[in-house]
């Protein structure tokens, strides 16, 4: 797993001992992200509960500027909050809001109100971050297996930020503008993919592929098909179908593994994500995706050439980052769905992600070679779980990358 993961640190939030009637203050508040975990100590100096910005800023998209007249303004997100120092008051898209307690400095740190972190971050990034008063945690969303968060209907706060384009179902998720995602169905035609007992990939993958398109569509996605029958698309006009006004690719695929001790006992969904830099001898997996070279036209073969080398390299790590985030999100929710669970992610030299120009992941959905991957693959109820999973990743995504990039 490339993101999050791992034991989560988990702290008790003792409350110090004192005759105040207030809600105590916990001792730290626990920051959990897909970066990492951390305890942030809470300060009371002051009469109210604080919080250190440059300890936040660690974890969180977050960063202070200096204003003239006491004021300092605390990037969040790409959301300007402007604090007064020493007052009880900030001051948000033109409005001010009223806090117990204000920002102050204290030993030359900037110290900025619980209440702020608690309670009007998640209002104004309400399908990215949620804070959990009685465990005092503040966390991404997606962090912790809550899967019907996602079909949750957003508060209605009044920072919620505004909806212009995204249609009714997608704002339902808390998606703020319209998205688009190529569903790319692997393999077809004369190049049958890998067979396991009567199941055939390329078959699956665009059975699959069908569902996740209406799965995308029913959440207010967009989502295009490179292929609707059993037909062959080069490599090179598959990623491409994804361009500049396309979220990310997806390309779903069916692994099978060949005759060896135990084989049968391999199952499970794995993501890819595409690492140009992987300099290694391609692995098996990689042969066999890769091994539709031969159904490929000329043009579309690996070139050597060592500037378009440096090009597509510089390119891919453009997107290395959102691709790795978006392989971990649909593990991690397609995996719930599937009966054998998920594998972790795996940086690949897939040759159908070496086109992508945006964010592109590679779906191997399961094995059938595997009795219960099989059973599940073969069945429409499985596939369309599957579906489900993939496109809830898929969204968890897009409200991420939305928040990050204030789009
Ligand atoms: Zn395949």
């Amino acid at each position: 797993m490339i993101w999050g993961g791992g034991a989560m640190l988990l702290v008790a939030a003792a409350a110090p001992a004192g005759p105040s009637t207030e809600p105590e203050a916990p001792a730290a508040v626990v920051i959990a992200t897909s970066r990492g975990t951390r305890a942030v100590p809470v300060s009371t100096e002051r009469g109210h509960p604080a919080l250190p910005a440059d300890e936040l800023s660690i974890l969180l998209p977050m960063s202070t500027r200096w204003g003239v007249d006491g004021w300092i303004t605390v990037d969040f997100g790409g959301q300007a909050f402007r604090f007064l120092l020493n007052a009880p008051i900030f001051e948000f898209r033109n409005r001010i809001i009223h806090v117990v307690g204000g920002a102050y400095m204290h030993r030359d740190s900037l110290f900025v109100p619980l209440q702020w972190l608690a309670e009007y971050v998640p209002r104004t990034f309400r399908e990215a971050y949620r804070y959990d008063p009685l465990a005092a945690r503040f966390e991404e969303v997606g962090m912790t297996p809550v899967a019907s968060r996602v079909s949750q209907p957003p508060s209605s706060g009044s920072f919620g930020a505004a909806v212009e384009d995204a249609p009714a179902a997608a704002r339902s998720l808390g998606l703020k503008r319209k998205h688009r995602v190529v569903v790319d169905a692997g393999h077809g035609g004369g190049d049958s993919g890998t067979l396991g007992g009567n199941l055939v990939e390329k078959n699956l993958a665009l059975a699959i592929s069908s569902l996740l398109q209406e799965e995308l569509e029913r959440r207010g996605i967009e989502a295009v098909l490179t292929r609707t029958t059993d037909v062959l698309i080069p490599w090179s006009r598959r990623a491409p179908r994804c361009r500049d006004d396309c979220d990310l690719f997806v390309s779903i695929h069916v692994n099978a593994l060949e005759r060896a001790p135990g084989y049968r006992n391999i199952g499970g969904l794995e993501t890819y994500f595409f690492d140009y830099r992987r300099q290694n001898a391609p692995d098996r997996l990689e042969q066999r995706e890769n091994s539709s070279l031969r159904y490929q036209p000329q043009e579309d073969r690996i070139s050597d050439d060592p500037v378009t080398t440096i090009l597509s390299d510089l390119e891919e790590n453009e997107y290395m980052r959102e691709s790795a985030q978006l392989a971990d999100l649909v593990r991690e929710y397609a995996g719930r769905a599937h009966p054998n669970g998920s594998r972790k992610v795996v940086q690949r030299n897939f040759q159908v992600l070496r086109w992508a120009t945006r964010p592109a992941i590679l779906v191997e959905t399961g094995y059938s070679t595997n009795r219960r991957d099989a059973e599940f693959l073969s069945s429409r109820e499985g596939r369309r779980r599957l579906a489900r999973g993939i496109a809830d990743g898929i969204v968890q995504y897009l409200l991420r990358y939305e928040t990050m990039t204030n789009q």
